[in-house]
Formats: structure tokens, sequence, C-alpha cells
């Protein structure tokens, strides 16, 4: 389990919702430790960003296709995989 510092402030799940639509608009590795603890310590918040960007992908393929490389798919696909590995240790 990742150990955070005393001073990353809890949010609650409604601040979470509120946050996943600038989420997956960004760059993972930019979420901030805010966003990492919350998905840490709470998994249907997790499960349900993992939904958004599963969601975000697929519509990108249909209208975007040309714009989402393989990389871009690898890195969103890194990025919940790292999430989930914070998990379990
Ligand atoms: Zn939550």
């Amino acid at each position: 389990m990742t150990v955070y510092d005393n001073t990353v402030p809890a949010i609650d799940c409604v601040d979470f919702v509120r946050l996943v639509d600038d989420l997956v608009d960004s760059d993972p590795q930019q979420w901030g430790a805010i966003v990492a603890k919350h998905l840490d310590e709470c998994p249907p918040c997790l499960v349900y960003l993992q939904q958004m960007l599963d969601l975000k992908v697929l519509l990108n393929h249909v209208f975007d296709g040309d714009k989402l490389s393989e990389d871009d798919i690898a890195g969103v696909v890194n990025a919940i995989t790292t999430l989930r590995n914070g998990h379990e240790s």
C-alpha cells in the first residue's frame, strides 16, 4: 500500500466524480496525490474511472481513429495497471 504524506487532503466520492471529467482529458501522470490517494482508498471510484477511461478510448476510436496511436492506448492501460498494482502491495 502506498504511504501518502499527511498533508494530502482526503476528498469524498462526490468531489472525486466531479473531477473525473477533467481526469479523463488529462495525463494520468498529472493527476496528483489527492486523486491517487482516493483511488487507493476507494475501489469503486477506481472502477468508475477505469470505465470512463475505457469509454473515452472507445469514443476516440470511433470519432478520431487516426489520432489515437497504439502508444496512447498503451499509456492509458499502463496508468490503470499502475494504479491497480498500487492497491495490492
Ligand atoms: Zn470514492
